[in-house]
């Protein structure tokens, strides 16, 4: 079998990461690119690069997912993640799930244990109890900035607003290409500070989140999930290769539309179907890292 060149990226979330948030935020994108890039080169599948670079930041509680995530209004914890195998369209998540540390796993194991592509809440983390996966208890996920940050927004008339929660969210994601040029695409988020109890964004969704199709591309989207999901972007900037624009352009084709289309607000990470990477997005920032000739890249 051919081998040809891995390519990765990963991002650690849109909106206004605050200056001194900056570095963290840098740091935890390299380590997570240097832990896939090291699994691609060793000739691991892109879905277990991607899987190991997202529980990477799900781990770190610099991010918007795993420990450390935003609250909802009511004070909690609430993780939705996506996994999808663009050789197969295969694709497995879950949403609103409050007791799983790495929620990307569990969404992999809904992928490959089970029949159904979304498992939510109760029943996830039902799932995730039949297949052995740690359950942590919701206040092992709570960490003291957040709680500073929910008791503030409690005074904030604007919270529905996407003002309201751009300096807070910082979803995280992954895309990869391996040695077979297979792609895979992973998105893990606490979601959008302050939502509703069972409020879903776009993360979790086949198409909005993130898409991968090994005969066009791997996205991850971040950004006002509400206006992610109206547009499908994730799927959207994948077509936008199936009709002949490379990976950069067709990102930037999706933010143009998510701007233009609905006034939304975000970005993504891209590997298109000849390897090539690209990110784009409208917000103010957004972390990232990837491999350009086996060098690490970072930004925010
Ligand atoms: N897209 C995520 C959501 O709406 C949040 C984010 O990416 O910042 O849940």
């Amino acid at each position: 079998m051919t081998t040809i060149a891995p390519s990765l990226i990963v991002h650690g979330g849109a909106w206004d990461i605050p200056d001194e948030h900056v570095e963290a935020h840098i740091a935890g994108c390299r380590q997570a690119a240097e832990v896939g890039w090291k699994l691609l080169c060793d000739g691991a599948s892109a879905l277990d690069a991607i899987e190991a670079a997202v529980r990477v930041m799900e781990d770190d509680p610099t991010y918007d997912a795993g420990r450390g995530s935003n609250l909802n209004a009511a004070g909690q914890v609430e993780l939705d993640a996506l996994i999808m195998d663009g050789a197969t369209l295969g694709a497995g998540s879950v949403a609103a799930v409050q007791r799983v540390a790495n929620p990307i796993s569990l969404a992999r194991l809904v992928m490959e244990k089970s029949e159904h592509v979304l498992l939510v809440a109760d029943g996830a983390e039902q799932f995730a109890r039949e297949h052995g996966v740690p359950i942590c208890q919701p206040q092992d996920l709570l960490v003291g900035r957040e709680l500073e940050r929910w008791k503030a927004l409690q005074a904030d008339p604007t919270w529905r607003t996407p003002q309201a929660f751009k300096a807070a969210s910082d979803t995280v994601g992954a895309v990869a290409r391996d040695v077979h040029g297979n792609i895979a695409a992973a998105t893990s988020t606490g979601g959008t500070s302050k939502k509703l109890p069972g409020r879903v964004g776009d993360s979790p969704l086949i198409g909005c989140g993130a898409y991968a199709n090994t005969c066009t591309a791997g996205v991850s989207a971040t950004g006002w999930g509400e206006s992610l999901m109206k547009v499908v972007f994730s799927k959207l900037v994948c077509d936008k290769v199936e009709q002949g624009l490379t990976a950069q352009q067709a990102i930037e084709a999706g933010v143009r539309v998510l701007a233009q289309r609905v006034g939304g607000l975000g970005g993504g990470i891209i590997i298109d179907r000849e390897g090539r990477i690209g990110f784009a997005y409208n917000t103010p920032r957004m972390a990232r890292a990837y491999i350009v000739k086996g060098d690490i890249v970072s930004d925010v």
